[in-house]
C-alpha cells in the first residue's frame, strides 16, 4: 500500500490493517531507486504474505538490500532471519537491539513474558541474525538516493530507534513503538520499559516538525504527523500520562 512517494506499507497485523500475519508490526518498504529497505521485519511467521504485498505494489523484492530495525521485540525483529536467509538483507539496528538479535536473546526481548501474556504462540522461536550495521544518534543511513537519520528514543524498551526520512521537502518520521496516532504510547510491565527515558524521547520527537507519522502499529498520519507527537508531549507536560495502546 503506497503511503508517500517513496514509502509503502507491506506488512501489518491485528494491531493495524491486517495486511499480513496477525503478529506482524507495520512493515514499511522504502524505495530508494536502485535498492529497497524494510523498516522492521514483522514476526517472521509469514514472510510470503508481506512479499505478495510488495509485488502487488509493483516493487521487485530482488532489490531488497537493507532491514532497519526500530527495536528487537519479536513482532518487529523476529522476521529478520527469514529476510536474511531469503534476500541476504543487511540488518541495521541500535547497539542493544543488534546484540539481542545477534544472540537470539529471548530474555532481553522479553519473549517469555510476552508469550505468557498471550502476545505470541507458545511455539514461537526468536531466531538469531547477523547485524552488520550499528546505528547511533544522528547517524545517517543511505538507501539508494534516500537518506534516513537515526534518532535514539529509548523508553518503550532499550535500544529503540526512530528514523527520519526527508523526501520532496517533507519529513517522514518512523516512530516504532515510541509514539502512535492520537498521542498514544506503549508502556508495559517489562524489564527495560523506562518511563523517565520514555518522557525524554517523546520530548525529543515533539521538537521535530514531522509531516508524516508512521508508527509501528495502528493508524498512520499522512499529514501534520507532528500533531500526534505533540499531543503526547502536551499530556506529559500536564503531569499526566498518555494512554497506552495495549
Ligand atoms: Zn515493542
Amino acid at each position: 500500500m503506497r503511503l508517500t512517494r517513496h514509502v509503502y506499507l507491506a506488512g501489518s497485523g491485528l494491531h493495524g490493517f491486517s495486511l499480513s500475519n496477525d503478529y506482524d508490526c507495520h512493515v514499511y518498504v522504502i524505495d530508494g531507486g536502485s535498492e529497497l529497505a524494510l523498516i522492521d521485519a514483522g514476526a517472521g511467521l509469514d514472510i510470503d504474505a508481506i512479499l505478495a504485498n510488495i509485488r502487488f505494489d509493483g516493487l521487485d523484492p530482488a532489490r531488497l538490500r537493507y532491514l532497519l530495525l526500530t527495536h528487537a521485540h519479536a513482532d518487529h525483529a523476529g522476521g529478520a532471519r527469514g529476510w536474511y536467509d531469503r534476500f541476504g538483507v543487511e540488518v541495521a539496528a541500535s547497539p542493544e537491539a543488534g546484540r539481542y538479535l545477534r544472540d537470539g536473546d529471548e530474555e532481553r526481548i522479553s519473549l517469555a513474558v510476552a508469550k505468557q501474556g498471550g502476545f505470541y504462540p507458545a511455539s514461537y522461536v526468536f531466531r538469531a541474525c547477523p547485524v552488520p550495521h550499528i546505528l547511533k544518534e544522528n547517524d545517517m543511513f543511505s538507501v539508494g538516493e534516500l537518506r534516513l537519520r537515526a534518532i535514539e528514543t529509548p523508553g518503550h524498551c532499550s535500544g529503540m530507534l526512530s528514523f527520519l526520512l526527508e523526501e520532496d521537502g517533507r519529513s517522514v518520521l518512523f516512530s516504532g513503538d515510541t509514539v502512535f496516532h492520537d498521542g498514544k504510547w506503549l508502556v508495559s510491565n517489562l524489564w527495560d520499559c523506562d518511563i523517565r527515558q520514555y518522557v525524554r524521547s517523546i520530548e525529543k520527537l515533539a521538537a521535530i516538525p514531522a509531516d508524516v507519522l508512521l508508527p509501528g502499529h495502528l493508524s498512520v498520519a499522512l499529514k501534520d504527523g507532528a500533531r500526534h507527537v505533540r499531543k503526547a508531549w502536551d499530556t506529559l507536560q500536564r503531569l499526566s500520562v498518555p494512554p497506552s495502546i495495549v
